[in-house]
């Protein structure tokens, strides 16, 4: 079973912020200032898929609009130096 389909399998999760096709998570730990993995979360579409290839055109478009309204949040919130994407 998979933690973004059954979110209580994971009682840490968050769903910080989403739209129509995904949403953006991020484990509570993580918001503490100063952490190793300071901000860091998933972008995941609402749908379950497998691998990013199976993505539709409809969810790779609300995954890069979420991500810019992503980092907006995470600068306002954690002032990062730069970001990894993956
Ligand atoms: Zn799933």
């Amino acid at each position: 079973m998979c933690v973004f389909c059954y979110p209580e399998l994971e009682p840490k999760q968050r769903v910080i912020m989403s739209n129509e096709y995904c949403m953006f998570v991020q484990l509570e730990d993580v918001q503490t200032k100063g952490c190793q993995l300071e901000g860091a979360g998933l972008i995941v579409p609402r749908q379950h898929r497998e691998t990013v290839f199976d993505l539709t055109k409809e969810e790779w478009m609300a995954t890069y609009d979420l991500l810019q309204d992503v980092k907006d949040y995470l600068d306002r919130n954690h002032q990062p130096q730069g970001y990894n994407l993956g």
